[in-house]
């Protein structure tokens, strides 16, 4: 601020400070009745009740020009100051009595129609939203009020008056434009939820003023006892210098809007009750034609008004349930559900007890990204149903955003919560039909409970995240928060991010375990097993890092890097002259994605090893994923001459159906039937049938996980093709393992070179012609495993 225009502020607070004390002199001397004993007093008075309004007008021009902002608004309402001054004006000085109306009124007629305007723009300018209602609400109070002053008015005057009509008539105008003008007001401390900025204030009691000397002088005059002076005039100049203050308060900045309170019904409300009031009264007593229209007027408007008013909140409740709602599926969102969340911990006085379920779709990203997002949407929305029919009514279920669902089960402890989550679980277990596509959908949940776990919802919320987390880490499907977690999964966010920013950069390393053939104790194929140097905690192992890279779709490009090495390091034994086979485990959306096997075509052909040489390996839940689509890919892999295993065998959806259907060539029986072998009578029975099934079917069958000997030796017993484990071998890093492989392969090496064997260096090599030849050979079961 300028000193200049500092100067000029106090200036103008020192004017209102004269002008205010110059109403006090005026107030005082009026109704002490000082003027009449003293002429000077009189003339001074005279002179001062004159000079209010001009002086007033004169700070709302000063208003207009200085300051920016609702310019217009103080420029309208100075000029009908300075209009009202120049009628009074006119009264004292030239007219000097009362009589029929005159250019006086012209003056303060003006007065009214400016305050009129002036008061609406000002509502338009500080009301955002200036409402049709705020209009009706002025009509209403408008109307309201005509009907109980032409009421009134009718019972005042009577039949004779000693005041002609037509002054009467004006008389009365001026009350009713008083009280108009203070509806609208009124209706400004409605819209601000009654807490008006102080503005209103001063025009309010401004107006009241106005009101009440002018109808007491209307009454005044009905009787014939009208004289000037005295306490009504005092009240007039109050009521103008008021002005002088509102247009000098501080323009609020921020202009909040207040359209939903039940107060902004406040005016048409009475004055609608006042007019059915005077329409009742009709009925008894006589009253004017004009009252009786001017009460239904009243009346119909207000009805029209409080439709508006309806369709406003509703539409205010449609908008309001728009955004709590998640428009895919219709439920809850992320705020209709902490709105609950924060109702549901006050309530009961803090006796409050609700758990909360968190539960988020595995491998949901997955399906998304190969199969579109239509595909995704459709699934969320009948996971959504599905989860909905495990709750009760009183339970809120919310998608919290992506493939998060969110569950608010009053008055559950975490018993009763985990038989919830089962059910959830159950509810989610049948196959999902999408676009003619057949899904397993798997999900993980975690529970937090309140207030156990958590007094602040957000904070509780963010708990059962955590176990949600920890529950799909360690594949439990249904964790609760334990405290001391979130460091835990902290970590794991942080590994993440960093395995994002690994990948193609040198990070992962391959370890390889060997597949022994039973039969002649060697070896000629591995399982290339994924670890990770992470930059800051070292090697990490697959169960360290896969389930989350799993969940964030991180799985397609890892699988192609593996791939890669597993492929280069494949290249290096057969250029040693070792023909090892390698096996790579695929993940879910490999299989979905079409793309796949040229991409891995390509890396064969770059990479120069023959097809024969590598094994894919998927376990049975990623199979059962979409069959079709599956079908398809292994079908183009498999024509490429790659060999498909399917993993785990036994801890999925074991069906023999798929065995048949899908284009596999061996079963890795999984070990937690083969490290039982010695001493669980039922699981040896079932490694000895799944080996004679995968037989009948022409598969070869790979028993994991033989620590023993004796599990070694049953396995042979059994028929079984290929062992892999422990007991045969750890995976261990390629240059660890070469040795070992030379070392097991020796006399399959010798037997076929004749006597004493013969070098590595010396052994066959692959030539490109071979490779060519492997890959146009298809694959089938039962033949030469390499
Ligand atoms: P898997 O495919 O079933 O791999 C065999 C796992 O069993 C390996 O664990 C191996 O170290 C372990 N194992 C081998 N012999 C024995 C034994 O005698 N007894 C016992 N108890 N365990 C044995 P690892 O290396 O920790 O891998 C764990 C899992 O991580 C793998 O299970 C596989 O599902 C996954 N995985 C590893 N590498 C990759 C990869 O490159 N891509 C994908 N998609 N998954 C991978
Ligand atoms: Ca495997
Ligand atoms: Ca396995």
């Amino acid at each position: 601020m300028s000193v200049h225009t500092a100067r000029r502020l106090r200036l103008i607070g020192a004017g209102r400070v004269v002008l205010l004390m110059a109403a006090v002199f005026f107030a005082v001397t009026t109704l002490v009745g000082l003027r009449d004993v003293s002429s000077v007093v009189n003339q001074v008075d005279r002179w001062l009740g004159n000079s209010f309004s001009v002086a007033a007008g004169g700070f709302c021009m000063l208003r207009a020009i200085l300051v920016r902002g609702e310019r217009l608004a103080w420029a309208v309402l100075g000029s009908g100051l300075l209009s009202y001054g120049a009628g009074s004006i006119y009264f004292t000085e030239i007219m000097k009595h009362v009589g029929a109306p005159s250019p006086a009124d012209i003056g303060w007629l003006v007065f009214y129609v400016a305050t009129c305007v002036s008061v609406i723009l000002l509502l338009r300018g500080r009301v955002i939203r200036f409402h049709p209602s705020v209009w009706l609400d002025a009509l209403v109070g408008g109307l309201g009020v005509a009907a109980l002053a032409s009421g009134l008015a009718a019972a005042v005057i009577g039949v004779d008056n000693p005041v002609g009509l037509s002054v009467l008539g004006l008389n009365i105008a001026y009350p009713l434009a008083d009280l108009m003008l203070l509806v609208l007001v009124a209706s400004a401390f409605g819209l601000r939820g009654w807490h008006p900025e102080k503005a209103w204030w001063l025009l309010g009691v401004s107006l009241a003023g106005f009101a009440v000397a002018d109808t007491i002088v209307t009454g005044a005059m009905a009787s014939g006892t009208y004289a000037p002076g005295g306490p009504v005039e005092a009240l007039w100049g109050l009521a103008l210098v008021l002005p002088a203050y509102a247009a000098w308060q501080r323009t609020p900045r921020e202009m909040s809007e207040r359209v939903a309170g039940w107060e902004v019904l406040f005016i048409p409300v009475f004055f609608a009750v006042s007019a059915l009031t005077l329409l009742v009264l009709g009925a008894f007593i006589r009253l004017p034609p004009l009252t009786v229209v001017l009460a239904a007027g009243t009346v119909l408007t207000a009805i029209v008004r409080a439709g508006i008013t309806f369709t406003e909140v509703r539409q205010l409740a449609d908008s309001k349930m728009q955004a709590r709602t998640d428009e895919l599926t219709g439920f809850a969102n992320r705020r209709g559900f902490f709105e609950r969340l924060n109702e549901e911990e006050t309530r009961g006085g803090g006796a409050a007890r609700f758990t909360l379920l968190v539960l988020d779709l595995d491998r949901f990203k997955e399906i998304n990204d190969s199969l579109g997002h239509q595909v995704g949407d459709d699934l969320l929305k009948l996971v959504g149903r599905r989860i909905e029919t495990a709750l009760r009514p009183t339970d809120l279920l919310a998608r919290l955003g992506g493939d998060e669902f969110a569950v608010l089960l009053q008055d559950a402890d975490a018993t009763a919560a985990r038989t919830v989550a089962e059910r959830v679980l159950a509810a989610l277990d049948g196959p999902f039909d999408v676009d003619g596509v057949s899904f397993h959908v798997d999900a993980s949940i975690g529970v937090a409970v309140y207030p156990d776990h958590a007094v602040a919802g957000n904070v509780l919320l963010q708990r059962a995240d955590i176990a949600m987390y920890a529950a799909k880490a360690a594949r439990t499907r249904i964790e609760h928060y334990r405290p001391g977690a979130d460091l835990h999964i902290l970590d794991r966010l942080d590994v993440i991010e960093t395995l994002r920013a690994g990948l193609g950069q040198d990070q992962l390393r391959l370890h390889y375990q060997m597949k022994v053939d039973l039969r002649t104790g060697s070896c000629h194929a591995v399982e290339a097993l994924v670890r990770w140097e992470h930059p800051t905690r070292g090697l990490l192992q697959p169960n360290e890092f896969l389930p989350m890279a799993e969940h964030t779709g991180l799985m397609r490009t890892l699988t192609l890097e593996v791939l890669g090495l597993a492929l280069d390091q494949c290249r290096q034994w057969w250029d040693a002259g070792l023909q090892i086979g390698v096996a790579v485990n695929l993940s879910a959306p490999n299989l979905l994605d079409k793309g796949f096997p040229a991409e891995v075509g390509e890396l064969l052909t770059t990479k120069g090893v023959p097809p024969r040489a590598l094994e894919l390996e998927i376990t049975e839940t990623a199979l059962m994923l979409d069959r079709i689509r599956t079908a398809a890919v292994l079908g183009s892999l498999r024509e490429m001459g790659v060999r498909i295993a399917v993993d785990d065998y036994g801890t999925g959806y074991s069906s023999l159906a798929y065995l048949r259907e899908l284009p596999v060539d061996v079963l890795k029986l999984d070990k937690s039937f083969v490290i039982h072998l010695d001493s669980d009578p039922l699981s040896a029975a079932i490694v000895q049938s799944t080996v004679g099934l995968a037989h009948s079917l022409a598969l070869r069958i790979v028993a994991e996980g033989v620590e023993t000997e004796t599990a070694m030796g049953r396995l042979a017993d059994y028929g079984c093709d290929f062992a892999q484990g422990f007991y045969l071998g750890a995976p261990q890093p390629a240059d660890k393992l070469t040795p070992l492989l030379w070392h097991r392969n020796r006399r399959a090496y010798s037997s076929s070179s004749g006597e004493g064997g013969c070098p590595p260096s010396r052994l066959e090599r692959v030539t490109a012609a071979d490779l060519m030849a492997d890959r146009a050979e298809p694959a089938r079961a039962g033949r030469p495993w390499i």
